[in-house]
């Protein structure tokens, strides 16, 4: 995709700090790191969103994306990691091709996740959702 910013850096055209590459996968610094180490698993074909990356793509990316959280650990001394993976706008998704963050996590970072659970009316609502997603696996 000519327009796309990871096809970009995929294609060396923009640089980025690389980690590692190989047939399938970069991974590269996220430039605006929720918390420093932050890095990028993204696939070098330009896919989105998951429901339309191939099933081995999807299953590098997130072997990859372990590895980087080893080293994250390791060499960083992350206490922890988030792995996440956003799709579509709604979901809070910029870069429309497919990527998986790593997130280096440590106790005094700071960082808070604004995750709120709500509730749902009652269970009725739980099994007609349920249903409904059922139907369509
Ligand atoms: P998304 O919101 O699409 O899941 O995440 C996109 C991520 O890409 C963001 O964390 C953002 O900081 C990162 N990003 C966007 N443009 C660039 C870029 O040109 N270089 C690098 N290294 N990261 C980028
Ligand atoms: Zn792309």
């Amino acid at each position: 995709m000519s327009d796309c910013i990871f096809c970009k850096i995929v294609a060396k055209e923009i640089p980025a700090t690389i980690l590692h590459e190989d047939d399938d996968v970069l991974v590269f610094m996220d430039i605006g790191p929720i918390i420093k180490g932050h890095a990028l698993v993204i696939s070098k074909k330009h896919y989105d969103p998951v429901t339309e990356t191939p099933d081995d793509i999807l299953a590098k990316l997130h072997i990859t994306a372990k590895r980087i959280a080893a080293a994250q650990m390791n060499a960083l001394g992350a206490g922890g990691v988030n792995i996440m993976q956003n799709n579509g706008t709604a979901a809070g998704q910029e870069v429309p091709h497919i990527h998986v963050h790593v997130i280096p996590r440590f106790k005094t970072d700071g960082h808070h996740w604004n995750w709120n659970p709500t509730a749902y009316d009652d269970f009725e609502e739980i099994a007609k959702l349920a249903e409904k997603m059922r139907n369509h696996l």
